[in-house]
């Protein structure tokens, strides 16, 4: 069962009609489809922010290097493998390592942590490390990483130039990285923020096709959270028209559209759509189609330093009650926790 090669003004129409019924079909479309690829299987990926420490200027990430109001904290390698030994506790698949970009962490300390973290758990590793360069991808990718996840942010140029400071004016970098990594054997996913200022619906639908013209594996995407402490977390200008608005009702449109574009891939239902509503932004977005979700096992004396936004939900729970809410609320939707590393899906029609 391959997507549907939906056009842009197909995809624009569902971006913003007002009729709740077609929003509601659209949503229901996407649940079905999802159950009759991926399944009812729900892939726990288990999320360890290693560092907050970061060299970029982003407008809209608390995480930027100007953010004098945070604590910079860096892991000890340790302190990840303890982590990644929960997430192989509580039966998830995969660890997830996030960072600002830190070269702190350089290429072959995170080498070795990979081929640790491999050869004692034999979890799945993705990185979510930012842009590195692709000798250091290269060596991650031989020491066992498995995936990538590097969202593209925004297919507006002139918009991702402006809100993502570009390092040596390559604006291209991350579309040149998702195709490069995805040549060396790495699962790739991509994504963007739903209602980041200046992104109109044309942008938005354009974002949409690009995931399956990229023929991503994974596709994250979440509602922006404007956040004080950036350049974009407070209104200074009026909004352009046709601004897509920063709402969970959004959010969970373009992941139906992403389900029916892209019926095998992996799509999580994200930590930001769980800030916005912590009872029941995973549900909303577990029938709208995604199929994973990606626990927090940060320990919890720096998780709240990993302020990329405010509200993050589950700050200060610990890692144990937050596995067990997530586990009732899965079965309580007659969804189970994915079995195995819940790896790439291929299409079997
Ligand atoms: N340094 C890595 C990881 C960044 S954090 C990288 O750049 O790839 C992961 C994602 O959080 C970002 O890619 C961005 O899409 C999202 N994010 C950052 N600030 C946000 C905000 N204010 N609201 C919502 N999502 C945000």
């Amino acid at each position: 069962m391959n997507g549907v090669d939906f056009d842009l003004n197909r995809i624009r129409e569902w971006l913003t009609t007002g009729e709740e019924e077609i929003v509601s079909e659209l949503l229901k479309a996407a649940d079905r489809l999802r159950s009759e690829t991926v399944g009812d299987e729900v892939h726990l990926r288990g999320l360890v922010e290693v560092s907050n420490r970061c060299m970029r200027s982003c407008l809209y990430c608390g995480l930027r290097s100007e953010n004098s109001r945070i604590p910079r904290y860096r892991m000890q390698p340790y302190e990840v493998v303890k982590a990644a030994r929960k997430a192989k506790t509580f039966g998830y698949g995969t660890v997830v390592l996030q960072s600002g970009e830190d070269y702190g962490w350089s290429g072959s300390k995170i080498e070795t942590l990979i081929r640790h973290l491999k050869e004692e758990t034999e979890l799945a590793v993705t990185l979510s490390l930012g842009e590195r360069s692709l000798d250091e991808y290269s060596s991650w990718k031989k020491a066992g990483a498995d995936r990538v996840l590097i969202r593209f942010e925004t297919s507006d140029r002139k918009l991702l130039s402006k809100v993502h400071p570009a390092i040596k004016d390559d604006e291209e970098i991350r579309f040149k990285l998702l195709a490069e990594l995805k040549s060396m054997g790495y699962e790739v996913g991509s994504g963007v923020m739903v209602g980041l200022p200046g992104q109109t619906a044309d942008v938005l639908a354009r974002d949409i096709q690009l995931f399956s013209e990229l023929d991503l594996d994974m596709v994250g995407v979440g509602p922006f959270v404007p956040n004080p402490e950036t350049p974009l977390g407070w209104i200074t200008e009026p909004p352009v028209s046709g601004q897509m608005p920063a709402t969970i009702e959004q959010t969970l449109r373009v992941i139906a559209l992403t389900r029916l574009t892209l019926p095998w891939a992996h799509i999580p239902s994200t930590s930001a759509i769980a800030a916005l509503d912590p009872e029941l932004g995973h549900s909303r977005a577990l029938s709208a189609g995604a199929n994973v979700i990606m626990p927090n096992l940060t320990p919890l004396r720096y998780r709240s330093n990993y302020a990329i936004y405010p509200g993050k939900a589950f700050a200060d729970e610990a890692e144990e009650s937050v596995h067990h809410a997530l586990m009732s609320r899965l079965s309580s939707m007659g969804r189970r926790p994915g079995v195995g590393v819940g790896g790439k899906m291929t299409q079997r029609v």
